[in-house]
């Protein structure tokens, strides 16, 4: 086995230098430690929570041009956001898949006179109803912008009868639907720490860690405290970057450097367990207007449905959490497109929530705000502070890129190779068809059964890695083919596991399904301690503490008395 991620903490803390420290280990903090890395410059990244725990697990998991940010005139970012799943499609199809989605249009004309308005005159104000013709036009604009990279079929529109003929379950006063590509990405905490673990093979003095928080600015560089041991520590630098996503203007005032960069609103989302309600969507993801305005979703996601979302101002100092008025719209809008299909709220199994780091801004309505990012530097106190203000999930290989850059002017290093094209992780030779699927199966992982499918879709090609220590180890199944005693072994060595909400939240999706019980949370914790060398005391804790996490966070309730020694008897 090899060590904890918190040797590596004391590895950084007695060298006590490095060229460019990241705070913030959200997907764009990961995407511009990886390109760092590989142009071979030392970088240190320090993540206050899990990795990828903050607006990056919080988003629609969609990898998308942003066919909404046409109508706010953002060009620019459609067109590289096309561009980039385009390419995520081929460099990391183990997460990121084609994603057929479906608009339910309700009229023929409504919001075509409003919306070129808004393009030409920057009309404010509840975006228009969008009637079948401003959909098509759209739709139209977002194919031409995917241009010779496509990797997605063109829309195509449908009258009502085949509409339902598709859907039958779909709101019957449906005048058409149109059906479009974009990319889902199912599991983008696992995404973002292949990005990372990939950052960090290619470069010895990249290191990053987690639960480690920036607490100031030393003249010199930051000021870090590990959040297990509690120990601060010194670390000089010749660059900072703030990638602290919705946090960015709260670490550059605890770095003494004020802003008013941020302005982020808030989104939610539920995940149910209603078969109907799945089958309903036809596998697709349903995209619409709601009756507000907001463009919200309902996705077919791991046998669940996933529907969001909402945009509501937030505070980044408070947690973001779901709340039932959202539960209540979020219900409602269901019931707006699939009215005959029951939904209930004991079947929600998990709620997430989370800021996304817009810029400030005076726009009244929240859906307007932009949605690009900008790069901004401080030169005034010695060492450079470079803030990421904004910044998508799709976009982030060119934003790390972009981020990048400006830190290589700084710290005078060339650039020396792109991450554009570059396999991503476990993406690497990924088979993505059923055929190659089986052939890869049987050749590489032989005799593994669904176990073999499970590490494949969970870790892409490197389950190949993963399979053979379990071949090699008296591996015991936790929970049937989903998890086992010798893959938590492989997490921890590693995967950076410093908790156990780090395993059931963003290492597996077993949160996400609701297939969570508090059995389940003691056997995973009971073997973990064994590899982590937990106590009892840190083992009942890491229970505890996830149960709080479960309950508050993602409105997930389990028995918190339940005797730990009793239930694992
Ligand atoms: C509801 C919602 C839906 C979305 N849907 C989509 C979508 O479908 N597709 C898409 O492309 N984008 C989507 N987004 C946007 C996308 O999720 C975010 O823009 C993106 O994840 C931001 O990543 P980031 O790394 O900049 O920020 P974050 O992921 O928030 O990372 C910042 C990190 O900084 C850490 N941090 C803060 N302070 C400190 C400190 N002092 N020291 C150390 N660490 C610190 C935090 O813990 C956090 O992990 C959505 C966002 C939301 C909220």
């Amino acid at each position: 086995m090899s060590a904890s991620p918190r040797n590596v903490v004391n590895q950084v803390r007695d060298a006590g230098r490095t060229q460019v420290v990241i705070i913030g280990g959200g997907i764009n903090g990961i995407a511009a430690f990886r390109d760092l890395a590989l142009q071979g410059v030392e970088v240190v990244l320090v993540e206050r929570g899990d990795f990828a725990s903050g607006a990056s697990a919080a988003s629609s998991h969609m990898v998308h041009g942003g066919i909404r940010y046409l109508e706010n005139g953002e060009f620019r970012l459609v067109r590289e956001s096309v561009r980039e799943r385009n390419d995520l499609l081929k460099t990391a199809p183990h997460f990121v898949r084609p994603l057929k989605t479906t608009v339910p249009i309700y009229s023929f004309w409504s919001g075509l006179l409003q919306a070129p308005m808004k393009f030409v005159f920057g009309r404010k104000g509840k975006p228009a109803e969008r009637g079948a013709a401003l959909i098509k036009v759209g739709l139209t604009m977002y194919d031409l912008f995917v241009g010779p990279t496509r990797r997605t079929p063109w829309h195509r529109f449908r009258g009502r009868a085949a509409s339902l003929r598709e859907l039958p379950r779909l709101n019957p006063d449906i005048k058409f639907t149109a059906t479009y590509f974009d990319a889902s990405m199912h599991d983008p905490e696992r995404l973002a720490l292949d990005v990372l673990t990939d950052g960090i093979k290619s470069n010895r003095s990249a290191h990053a860690l987690n639960y480690v928080e920036a607490t100031g600015f030393t003249g010199d560089g930051v000021t870090v405290r590990d959040l297990v041991s509690g120990e601060e520590f010194a670390l000089a630098a010749d660059v900072v970057v703030n990638a602290t996503g919705p946090w960015a203007d709260l670490t550059n005032a605890a770095l003494g450097t004020p802003t008013r960069f941020m302005g982020g609103t808030k989104g939610s989302h539920i995940v149910l367990d209603n078969p109907e309600l799945v089958a309903a969507t036809g596998g697709r993801e349903i995209f619409f207007e709601h009756s507000d305005g907001r463009i919200v979703l309902i996705y077919p996601l791991k046998g669940r449905a996933m529907v969001g979302t909402t945009d509501i101002e937030a505070d980044p100092s408070e947690p973001a959490r779901c709340t039932e008025q959202e539960v209540d719209y979020f219900l409602d809008l269901i019931n707006d497109v699939f009215p005959d299909v029951a939904v209930s709220r004991d079947e929600i199994v998990y709620r997430f929530s989370g800021i996304r780091p817009l810029p400030a801004s005076d726009e009244s309505n929240n859906a307007q705000i932009s949605r690009d990012y900008r790069v901004v530097v401080d030169s005034s106190r010695g060492i450079p502070l470079v803030t990421l203000v904004g910044g998508k999930w799709t976009t982030f290989r060119s934003l790390g890129e972009t981020l990048s850059n400006v830190v290589l002017d700084l710290v005078g290093a060339p650039r020396a190779i792109s991450t554009r094209g570059r396999p991503i992780g476990g993406g690497r030779d990924f088979p993505t068809t059923r055929r190659a699927r089986g052939v890869w199966l049987r050749s590489r992982v032989p005799g593994s059964g669904t176990r073999g499918s499970v590490l494949l879709d969970r870790y892409g090609t490197r389950a190949a890695h993963v399979w053979r220590v379990l071949e090699d180890h008296d591996d015991v199944p936790i929970l049937g083919d989903r998890l086992s005693t010798w893959e938590l072994a492989w997490m921890v060595d590693h995967e950076h596991i410093v908790h156990l909400s780090d395993v059931v939240m963003r290492r597996t999706d077993l949160a996400f399904t609701g297939s969570v019980s508090r059995e389940l949370l003691d056997d995973i914790a009971r073997t973990l301690a064994k590899f982590l060398d937990w106590d009892d005391e840190r083992t009942n804790d890491e229970i505890a503490a996830t149960i709080d996490e479960l309950r508050d966070a993602h409105g997930v309730e389990l028995d918190a008395d339940l005797d730990a020694e009793a239930a694992h008897a």
